[in-house]
């Protein structure tokens, strides 16, 4: 790479890091996108800036000060990179692993430095930024999980693979080739494979990190365009397009039941509590028929205070699941009264259970025979499930 000028690549590469920068901070300050993680990588890319060195720069300062400032820069660097991270994954764990790991890092640069080791410093920041790379590795893979191709995940991941990988080299490094370290003490600029190879994992780091927001964002333009707004349930347009994709799926074999739920009495909240109670009532019940689903069941919201639920079923045909699960989710709320205001308000639901067939058009005759099913439990007392077990025919309940 002797055609490659290095000051050259370090100015284009601190030059890429200022404009990631401000690219971050426009869109976390100006638009609102991912504003926390947004400032972190703006932070993050600025002592990247710092930490790739920048040849005689600093040839006044004394030798400490020299050696302190790239290994602090890098390490902050990956530190900022890391939170940002966990911000634009959402990650919920607290960050309490990610500065023990760095306080230990800047612990030992700071010991190195006060024993005028010029090894010891070097070998502490690439430590510590080998394994902040490593979690980040399993951040990323943790945190797209299945919900991305694998082609996706594993291309998201490798720049932080790429960035331990880099550190751990170096590492080596220092400890094998005698005088390894006299590099960074004299100043000296990296070669050029060297420059140039660290600007394309930062780069491809940023990239990462731009295709995590947009997954982001898209997650959450679909959340807004599939869930209704006050309970989180799918709205009747995404409940309806499930509702479509089981029915399609009946053709393969594989069946599906359906729960109408209407809360009873539900206009009294309003009427005694105030709407505001009835809304907390509406995403109380949610809550509590979420937490009795599994994964892939869908609730939606299909108006008002009427629900309805689609249970895959293992066994096409298994009425006999269906009714136990809409028996659980009636059970659960029974039992669960709101808290409202000091005071705890009774909730109950009646329920009806029926199951498409194949022919039935796009689902709406399912769902107008579980209807008709809910109608007999309100007409026989509320609170209750009563299920379709003919199709169109007589039913029981329970
Ligand atoms: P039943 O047991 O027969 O189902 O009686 P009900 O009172 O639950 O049924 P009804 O259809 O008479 O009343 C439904 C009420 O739900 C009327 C409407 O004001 C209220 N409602 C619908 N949507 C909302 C909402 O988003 N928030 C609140 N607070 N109330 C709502
Ligand atoms: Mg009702
Ligand atoms: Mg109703």
């Amino acid at each position: 790479m002797d055609f490659l000028d290095v000051p050259t690549v370090l100015k284009v590469s601190a030059l890429f890091n200022l404009m990631a920068a401000l690219a971050w901070l426009t869109l976390a300050q100006l638009f609102r996108i991912a504003p926390r993680a947004g400032r972190l990588m703006a932070a993050a890319h600025l002592a990247r800036i710092v930490s790739q060195g920048c040849g005689d720069c600093l040839a006044g300062w004394p030798a400490p000060a020299r050696q302190a400032v790239p290994e602090f820069a890098l390490l902050g660097c990956v530190l900022l990179l890391l939170l940002a991270l966990r911000r634009m994954l959402r990650s919920r764990q607290r960050p309490r692993d990610i500065a023990w790991i760095a306080g230990l890092g800047a612990a030992g640069i700071a010991a190195g430095l006060a024993s005028g080791s010029g090894l010891a410093p070097q070998l502490a920041s690439t430590v510590a930024v080998t394994v902040l790379g490593l979690m980040a590795v399993r951040e990323v893979w943790r945190g797209i999980g299945d919900r991305l191709s694998a082609v996706v995940r594993i291309g998201t991941t490798l720049p932080f693979a790429l960035l331990a990988l880099l550190a751990f080299v170096h590492g080596a490094e220092l400890l094998l080739v005698p005088g390894w370290e006299a590099h960074v003490l004299e100043g000296r600029l990296p070669t050029a494979a060297r420059a140039v190879l660290w600007f394309v994992v930062t780069a491809a780091i940023t990239l990462s990190l731009i295709a995590l927001m947009i997954w982001r964002l898209i997650m959450r333009i679909q959340h807004l365009t599939h869930r209704d707004p006050l309970t989180g349930a799918l709205n009747r347009r995404a409940f309806e397009r499930a509702l479509a994709d089981g029915q399609a799926q009946l053709q393969r074999g594989r069946g599906f039941a359906l729960v109408m739920i209407d809360i009873d009495h539900f206009k009294q909240i309003n009427d005694r509590h105030g709407h505001p109670a009835g809304d907390a009532a509406l995403q109380h019940c949610v809550r509590v028929w979420q937490a009795g689903l599994r994964e892939i069941d869908c609730l939606g919201r299909l108006g008002g205070e009427e629900f309805c639920a689609l249970l895959p079923l293992a066994l096409p045909g298994d009425l006999a699941t269906a009714t136990v699960v809409a028996e659980r989710l009636r059970a659960s709320l029974a039992a669960q009264p709101l808290h409202w205001q000091g005071s705890e308000l009774p909730l109950t639901a009646s329920f009806g259970v029926a199951l498409p067939v194949v022919g039935d058009a796009q689902g709406e005759v399912g769902l107008a025979r579980a209807d008709a099913e809910l109608y007999r439990a309100k007409t026989e007392g509320r609170n209750r499930v009563c299920v379709a077990l003919h199709l169109g025919g007589l039913g029981a309940s329970s």
